[in-house]
């Protein structure tokens, strides 16, 4: 499509452009959570004014809407051949509040499960939803701008740039472009332009952490030796909890789990969300663990977000939104973990 000029929803008319979505469709977008005031999570908007602008990050990022924690995949009998269920939910829904971070994870994951063969539950639910970004104000933790998607816009179909009084509103695609005729807006002019050019000026300048080399080198720097010391000391603080892959946008590493009925008559095979650096998830039949020692899984995680996939698919599979460094419970650092490593591969040069 051609890029048509972006509109203007004033504060006043934005909760009724809300209003008219949601009588049409599901509309899940960030709220504050009821039991911890001042944390939010993707949820469904029973009312408009649910929605949070303004809020931080979710603890968990929204690529749950499309991937669940846990789903079955079939179920089997004694008597019967499994039958996979391939009747998915096809009703639309919108996914509003994603900030560009987070439309990068989802990008990210786009790609990963477009490979052949397609992965076909992400597929159905990403065809179900029409996305609204919204820009962001960063806290000590992101690192956006040092991996690149501060401004990103795909894979969404409009993007709200907070302003004083409303949303500068940029349209990505046919989709967005017929969400927003259900909204009261109107032309933006040069000062609103030039509104969103200060927001995102002034977020740039809150990104603190940064890298001491471009994010293109770490893929060189984790292939040279001499790392293993970094992998260590990380290590010995680590917990192997977890939590920095189950809060990761761009994690996709899954398990299997047949649930066996008492009487072994039959039962469901379940895919659930994995976390490489758990004990036992290199562990084989045989019983060696191809990953058993901590540094290993510390190390094999760097690895598979900055190495790996960045061959693969030509990008960090990092979105800077530092989830893993806010949710780790030893307070290891993403972006102090990088320095370490850039250092410890200068001195080894
Ligand atoms: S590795 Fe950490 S900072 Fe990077 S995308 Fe995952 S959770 Fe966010
Ligand atoms: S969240 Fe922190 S402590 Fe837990 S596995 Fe990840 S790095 Fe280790």
């Amino acid at each position: 499509m051609t890029a048509p000029e972006n509109r203007v929803i004033p504060a006043s008319n934005f909760t009724r452009f809300l209003e008219a979505i949601m009588a049409e469709q599901p509309v899940i977008g960030p709220r504050e959570r009821p039991d911890q005031p001042g944390f939010y999570r993707f949820g469904r908007l029973a009312r408009a004014e649910d929605f949070a602008p303004d809020y931080g990050t979710t603890t968990v990022p929204p690529k749950k809407t499309f991937a669940a924690l846990r789903e079955k995949l079939f179920s089997f009998t004694l008597d019967s051949p499994p039958e996979l269920d391939l009747h998915f939910d096809s009703s639309p829904f919108v996914l509003l509040g994603i900030h560009p971070c987070d439309l990068s994870g989802i990008d990210a994951l786009d790609h990963a499960y477009s490979q052949p063969p397609a992965e076909v539950r992400w597929t159905a639910n990403r065809r179900r939803a029409s996305l609204i970004g919204l820009d962001c104000r960063p806290d000590s933790y992101c690192f956006c701008t040092q991996v690149g998607t501060e401004s990103n816009r795909n894979p969404c179909d409009l993007f709200l740039t907070p302003m004083e009084d409303g949303y500068l509103v940029e349209v990505h695609s046919d989709a967005g472009a017929a969400l927003l005729e259900k909204a009261d807006t109107r032309k933006a002019g040069e000062e609103d332009e030039a509104a969103a050019e200060q927001w995102r000026r002034e977020k740039a300048a809150g990104i603190v952490p940064e890298f001491d080399a471009p994010v293109e080198k770490i893929a060189d720097i984790l292939e040279v030796g001499g790392l293993t010391p970094v992998w260590k000391e990380t290590a010995d603080r680590c917990y192997s909890c977890g939590s920095c892959n189950t809060t990761c946008p761009t994690c996709f590493c899954f398990d299997m789990v047949d649930d066996i009925e008492p009487d072994l008559s039959g039962g469901a095979r379940y895919r659930t969300w994995d976390s490489c650096q758990l004990l036992d998830f290199a562990l084989v039949a045989s019983g060696h663990n191809f990953r058993g020692e901590r540094w290993q899984r510390v190390r094999h995680r760097w690895q598979r977000k900055f190495l790996y996939l960045y061959r693969q698919f030509d990008r960090p599979y990092c979105t800077g939104c530092g989830r893993c460094s806010r949710a780790c419970t030893a307070d290891i650092n993403l972006v102090d973990v990088a320095n370490r490593l850039i250092a410890a591969a200068q001195k080894e040069a």
